[in-house]
């Protein structure tokens, strides 16, 4: 890795980084809400109520943990405004937030041959099929409470691709990036951020390649793509830490990296608004 990279690296690490986060507190009848984290696109923030009470979020029943702790979260696109619902006497108060807009980086690049824009006709089919699964797990809203833990960076490497950047190819506009790339020399270890649940393991899914899906409850999972081997099995219970796979460049990748992703439910967020102290 030339010192350049590494220079350009750490700006885009630094320069993406410096989102705050904010509080609200208010009151629900007798209910004293309060929430912290980051009121902004891609971003989420942690609830408490003082007492149980029944949330609706993005029409989902929110899951309230212990200590009545709850999360939500805010795609990559989310409107203005969030719709929080909380029911108080068989009514639903309707509470809304503020979510502030973020930036992304958007690069245009034309006059690429044919192939390297869209995949061939006879792996849609393919493509469909793993797209299902993954789809299927990030419905889960797990009554565990691992997503309230502090998250560890999953590997050590060079961050090479940030949540939310856009590429315009021949004018098409493609897929908005949804992870972070690590680069690290393949066989790299990855670990897992928290306790959790395997919820995925695949060796060759078409785009990802080794595939790992974690579920930390409450509807967030994580997603660790082109890993090189997949050292863990679906339903096994694995702790903070633990190695769950080897950096790689399988499925489609141009190079050792590991391609790290969080979701609340069907909602992108950016995992390094998960990093303490990033
Ligand atoms: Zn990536």
């Amino acid at each position: 890795m030339n010192k350049l990279v590494i220079i350009i690296s750490l700006l885009i690490l630094f320069s993406n980084n410096c989102f705050a986060k904010d509080k609200l507190k208010f009151f629900i009848g007798e209910n004293k809400i309060n929430l912290e984290g980051f009121f902004i696109q891609g971003g989420y923030v942690k609830g408490k109520t003082s007492s149980k009470i029944k949330i609706k979020f993005e029409n989902r029943d929110v899951y309230l943990g212990k200590k009545n702790k709850f999360i939500l979260g805010f795609g990559r696109d989310y409107s203005e405004v969030a719709n929080l619902k909380f029911n108080i006497d068989n009514k639903w108060i309707n509470k809304t937030l503020k979510i502030k807009k973020n930036k992304y980086k958007i690069q245009k690049i034309d006059g690429l041959p044919k192939k390297f824009v869209s995949p061939p006709k006879e792996i849609y089919e393919r493509i469909i099929r793993e797209n299902k699964l993954i789809a299927k797990v990030r419905t889960l809203n797990s009554k565990i409470d691992y997503t309230f833990q502090d998250f560890l960076l999953p590997a050590n490497g060079i961050i090479t691709g940030i949540f939310g950047s856009q590429r315009i190819l021949n004018g098409k506009p493609r897929r908005p990036h949804y992870g972070i790339d690590i680069a690290a020399e393949k066989g790299s270890k990855v670990i897992s951020p928290t306790d959790a649940i395997v919820r995925l393991s695949e060796k060759d899914l078409y785009f990802t390649g080794g595939t790992i899906m974690l579920d930390h409850g409450h509807g967030i999972t994580s997603v660790y793509s082109h890993l090189s081997k997949v050292l863990v099995k679906k339903n096994d219970e694995i702790q903070k830490g633990d190695i769950i796979g080897l950096i790689g460049s399988t499925g489609r990748s141009t190079g050792p990296h590991l391609d790290w992703r969080i979701n609340w439910f069907d909602q992108r967020l950016d995992p390094m608004m998960f990093i303490k102290n990033k």
